[in-house]
């Protein structure tokens, strides 16, 4: 059996709200990165925890201190997720640190497979970002804010 946990970028999961079910069923039906272990392993999700945030002035270490989330629990492998392979300037640097500090972990970067190029998935990404959205100082200043769907 190989334990698996899965890091989500939070730009996706808390700011553009993924809910990670592409990864969720790439792995339930080994698909992407998950049709790499022999078939005849089963897979056993552990734990899916979100990246603290970009690095600024705590560079790797926010990261190591959450990822022990998943690590505690006899975790065989760390996959992160498609959002971190595409968009995060990071990973590279967070593999080589996570496999450092936990030398009994893999880490894998990708889950679900690519169904569009990743120049192309970062544009979609980037217009998400930029669009036009009400917030709280819209409310504050009263400013046309309509409740209704
Ligand atoms: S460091 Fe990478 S994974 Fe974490 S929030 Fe920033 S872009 Fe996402």
């Amino acid at each position: 059996m190989a334990r698996i946990g899965i890091l989500t970028c939070s730009n996706a999961t808390q700011d553009l709200g993924c809910s990670s079910a592409g990864c969720l069923a790439a792995l339930r039906k080994r698909k992407g990165a998950f049709a790499d272990y022999p078939q005849d392993q089963p897979l056993d999700l552990i734990g899916i925890i979100n990246c603290p945030g970009c690095p600024t002035l705590t560079g790797t270490d926010k990261l190591l201190q959450r990822i022990r989330a998943l690590t505690e629990f006899r975790t065989d492998a760390i996959h992160f997720t498609y959002c971190m392979k595409a968009l995060c300037p990071f990973k590279e640097k967070y593999k080589t640190e996570v496999e450092k500090e936990f030398p009994n972990v893999k880490v894998v970067i990708g889950t679900h497979q690519e169904h569009i190029t990743p120049e192309e998935y970062r544009e979609k990404v980037k217009k998400l970002f930029n669009q036009q959205r009400k917030t709280m100082i819209d409310v504050i200043l009263d400013k046309n804010v309509d409740n209704k769907r």
